[in-house]
């Protein structure tokens, strides 16, 4: 009898996953609790798999041997999983299930924030070298969609903490740990579980793999006092200088050292900018260069890449004042890191949906750098009362017009209108790209107004 699959969640995870559990003969069955857009619903249909949408019949799958779960799903939050769980069905992340049918390497790269930059900043590397390498993870087309279509002797990875919940037996050869800042404080019931989920990527490392992380990142730091690393390890930090690892000499240098070679670039010739893009610069470099990419690509790769939307992308220039989209900001790390970057006054655009921010943290650069804030979002109570003491001229705006014309009525020659608002964006966008697009609609209709 062939092995029995379900699958919960029509994304591109899901549809990904089903196509590869078909070709490799399991009995699938596809599940979504929800609607199933038009283009994943032709393709199930193409593909004669056989699926559900708009709730989850239970008994169907509790009949599965295996689970494959969208990392979207809170586990506590389904009764469908919570029923698998008490029936000890294995549940695996769509990442585990295409990790278990490749033989590829994997480079894998988590953290709380910079993911997605130096996910692709790796692959953009391993690809100026010419790499048989596919990018994977919550960029693009699904890891299991390509291990069903194609070979390639390296994935680039990027692993969320919800992906790495359901990992169990994939082996990361290249390991990336960015940074640990709190996060997702609704799914998990602790910091320390949170932390504990992180470390999940160095599980089944062995002494030939490697590991890349901050040691002077604080959470890091406390959460590898209880973690047994077998792998061998490359510390980067921009506060120390290490023997073997990455890290920032005369404020202007970036170095790593691996296998004894020394590999260095001004940082003014890497393309992206900030403190945060200089973490991210180190990890990539230190993981194309364990992964065994020639220098000179390294340093070409680092000058060409072109980073993302949403992360602190350059839109337009309007009256004089620059607008950066950096959407993807969506807690207060990440926003501390693009109003650390900004070299000009700053007209902030921030707010909405968020429980337990902290904005205290963010003061003293708003004290320094920010002339007026720009509260986005339904309710915007907390961020407005947050920085009432700093005296700052700030807007209450509930959608991105308002929040532009605010911005707008602000903004003086030589400013920088920044949104990164240290917050989610479900309560009045459909994600934190819409939310950037929007910005950017608007900015560019102000621009074609005023030509016109
Ligand atoms: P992730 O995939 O982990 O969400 P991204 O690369 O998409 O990370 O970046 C998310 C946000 O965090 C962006 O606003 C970006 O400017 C900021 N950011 C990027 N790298 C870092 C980092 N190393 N530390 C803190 N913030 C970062």
């Amino acid at each position: 009898m062939a092995k029995k699959v379900v699958i919960l969640g029509a994304q591109e995870s899901g549809v990904g996953a089903a196509i590869l559990a078909q070709k490799h003969g399991y009995q699938v069955f596809l599940s979504e609790y929800g609607t199933i857009n038009e283009h994943y619903f032709r393709e199930l249909q193409q593909y004669n798999i056989p699926f559900e949408q708009g709730g989850h019949t239970v008994e169907k799958i509790l009949e599965a041997d295996e689970i494959i779960k969208s990392p979207g799903i809170d586990p506590k939050k389904s009764p469908a999983i919570q029923a698998a769980i008490q029936r000890g069905i294995p549940i695996l992340s769509e990442i585990e299930f295409a990790a278990q049918h490749t033989k590829a390497k994997l480079i894998g790269i988590t953290g709380t924030n910079g993911k997605s930059t130096t996910t692709a900043l790796i692959y953009h590397l391993l690809k100026k070298a010419d790499f048989s390498v596919g990018l994977a993870g919550n960029i693009g087309i699904s890891f299991a969609r390509q291990v069903a279509a194609t070979e390639h002797d390296w994935y680039v990875v990027e692993l969320s903490s919800f992906q790495l919940d359901n990992m169990y037996s994939t082996h990361i050869n290249i390991a990336v740990l960015c940074n640990i800042t709190p996060d997702h404080l609704d799914r998990y019931p602790s910091l320390a579980a949170y932390q504990a989920s992180k470390l999940r990527i160095v599980q089944n490392q062995t002494p030939a793999d490697a590991f890349i992380y901050n040691p002077t990142d604080a959470l890091t730091a406390d959460a590898l006092k209880s973690a047994h690393i077998v792998a061998q390890c490359y510390p980067f930090s921009l506060d120390i200088e290490v023997e073997k690892g990455a890290f920032l000499q005369n404020n202007d240098n970036l170095v790593a050292i691996t296998q004894g070679k020394s590999f260095g670039i001004k940082t003014e010739l890497v393309a992206i900018k900030g403190k945060h893009n200089a973490y991210n610069a180190m990890c990539a470099t230190l993981a194309a260069s364990l992964a065994g990419v020639s220098h000179d690509a390294i340093a070409a790769g680092l000058s060409d890449f072109k980073n993302l939307e949403h992360r602190l992308e350059f839109v337009a220039n309007y009256r004089g004042a620059e607008y950066i989209n950096d959407s993807k900001a969506t807690n207060i790390d990440s926003a501390w890191y693009a109003l650390d970057a900004m070299t000009k006054p700053i007209v902030w655009v921030a707010g909405g949906e968020e429980e337990g921010n902290d904005y205290s943290q963010l003061d003293r650069l708003v004290k320094q750098n920010v002339r007026a804030i720009v509260c986005l979002g339904a309710d915007n109570a907390r961020i407005l009362n947050a920085y009432a003491h700093l005296n700052i001229p700030m807007a209450d705006t509930k959608n991105m017009a308002d929040a532009i014309a605010a911005a707008v009525g602000f903004a003086q020659s030589g400013d920088v209108v920044l949104l990164s608002p240290a917050c989610k964006s479900y309560d009045i966008f459909q994600n934190y790209s819409d939310r950037g697009n929007q910005f950017k609609a608007e900015i560019t209709k102000k621009i074609t107004e005023t030509t016109q």
